[in-house]
């Protein structure tokens, strides 16, 4: 189990792999380095919170996993689909003019959620010939054939289709009831190239003029990126079936190896009991919430229902989410302050300049390993958080005692920052105020209040009671203090 002090250290993380159906120890294929590919939006409109979920997740996944793993991260846009052309119609742009402003609108909204930018975000419309050529990989092998200027995969090829949903062949092709397509061998059978009607963008192939199916773009950007096999493959769990499913077809009988080691899915994200999605049309756009609460609020609440279970969203849950953000900020304001101006005698610090990082301390090794012990327990993060909870407990009951030790102070103030790079669920430090700017700010409300401009003096009361600076008018001027 890694510590605070040694989290080189490779744990033992356990994934829950949806083609097993049972939790498996982590194990990359090449020591010290992590693949991973989520599957990414269809840049036709903003993206709402429930498409958030995934994206929060699987950020979060990535940071764990970073703390010991060289990890590559993709996520793909799929910047040309039927959507995307009915939308360019529908508002007179071209699909290229629609794709780029909706990239550049999910860069700017995952950003204020605290996402990075994946390693890579390779697009469709720049992998076309990738693409191709994987599809006529699929068709020289006998795995695919070409009907009528489209191309579909040949499921009877691939025993194994279903494997990752856990259903067999023959429930497939029953489950499959309206209209007996054509142009298909088999109803199960999935596009991997489709004929572009007149008038849509199409890109030349041996098969026609057409675009790429949904399914192959994955194959295809995932084996150029990544290789043929990536250590995890990530994306709600609507993708399961067909997506994944036909995706390991694609690739796993063409290369004959697995096409991820480990497949992840996230539940959904609900809104008044009912999957959040465009179809039913209750959706809350990710842009319009994080005008109303901070991006921390948002993360916390997707991160306090583990990642397989289905999350309620409310209003209500993301205000007690921002109340347990300020109860920690407030633990770690008072922190820095006490760090700050107590003298290190008077605090009883009896160490030179150790860096306080490894202050010993069984109870914060605990909870330390508490922390480690549940996000590589299938990256449970709801305990993690709990852990972040003990800290605060802890943190405040020495800060109450009379003579705490300035270093084991120091090891909390860096076990806040350990835990918030990978939950990301607290203000960065630079946002909060320093003492000076309070100072300063309080000066001005005098002024303010003075001159008689109370909309600006009360602005400043506002401002400061945000942050959780509680004023109090003594005999001797303004006071403050930390909530
Ligand atoms: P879509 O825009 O429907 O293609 O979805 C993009 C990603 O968001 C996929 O990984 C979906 O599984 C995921 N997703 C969409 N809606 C939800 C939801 N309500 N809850 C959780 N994940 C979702
Ligand atoms: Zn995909």
């Amino acid at each position: 189990m890694p510590n605070v002090s040694n989290t080189n250290r490779e744990p033992t993380i356990q994934i829950y792999n949806t083609m097993t159906r049972s939790k498996e120890r982590f194990v990359p294929q090449t020591p010290g380095k992590v693949t991973m590919y989520v599957c990414g939006p269809t840049v036709y409109d903003l993206i709402h919170i429930g498409n958030a979920r995934p994206l929060i997740f699987f950020d979060v996944v990535r940071r764990y996993l970073s703390v010991f793993y060289n990890v590559t991260y993709v996520v793909n846009f799929t910047d040309v689909d039927d959507k995307l052309i009915r939308r360019a119609e529908q508002t007179g742009r071209t699909v290229p003019e629609l794709a780029e402003q909706n990239i550049a609108d999910f860069m700017k909204d995952t950003e204020a959620l605290k996402v990075s930018p994946a390693t890579l975000h390779p697009r469709v419309t720049e992998s076309m010939a990738e693409i191709i050529s994987f599809i006529a990989e699929l068709v020289e092998r006998g795995l695919a054939y070409e009907s009528g200027g489209d191309v579909y995969f040949r499921t009877s090829e691939f025993p194994e289709y279903g494997k990752l949903s856990h259903q067999n062949l023959e429930e497939l092709q029953y489950g499959i009831r309206i209209g007996i397509d054509e142009r298909k061998e088999n109803p199960q059978d999935f596009v991997l190239w489709k004929a572009a009607k007149p008038g849509e963008i199409y890109w030349p192939s041996p098969w026609g003029e057409g675009r790429p199916g949904w399914h192959i773009e994955c194959s295809a950007m995932a084996r150029k990126y990544l290789g043929e096999t990536i250590d995890i493959h990530g994306g709600g769990m609507d993708l399961v079936f067909p997506h994944h499913e036909c995706e390991i077809a694609q690739t796993e009988s063409l290369t004959g190896k697995p096409f991820a080691v480990y497949w992840m899915h996230n539940a959904f994200l609900n809104f008044n009991n009912e999957k959040m999605s465009k179809s039913i049309g209750n959706v809350v756009n990710a842009r319009e919430l994080a005008k109303r609460y901070k991006p921390e609020a948002i993360r916390m609440l997707m991160l306090s229902t583990h990642y397989r279970n289905p999350l309620n969203f409310s209003e209500d849950g993301l205000i007690q989410a921002q109340n347990g953000i300020d109860r920690v900020v407030n633990c770690r304001n008072n922190l820095k302050h006490l760090l700050k101006n107590v003298p290190a005698e008077a605090a009883g610090e009896n160490r030179t300049e150790s860096g306080g990082g490894s202050a010993p301390s069984p109870a914060l090794d605990g909870i330390m390993e508490m922390f480690h012990a549940k996000m590589s327990d299938d990256f449970n993060t709801p305990d993690a958080i709990t852990a972040v909870f003990e800290l605060v407990s802890a943190a405040n009951g020495l800060m109450a005692g009379t003579a705490s030790d300035i270093a084991v102070l120091r090891r909390i103030d860096g076990m806040f920052k350990q835990m918030d790079e990978i939950l990301g669920i607290l203000p960065d430090e630079t946002e909060e105020l320093l003492d000076e700017e309070i100072d300063r700010l309080i000066a001005e409300r005098t002024e303010a209040r003075k001159a008689k401009n109370f909309a600006r003096a009360d602005e400043i009361r506002d401002l400061l009671a945000a942050q959780g600076i509680l004023l109090e008018d003594t005999p001797q001027g303004i006071r403050w203090r930390r909530k």
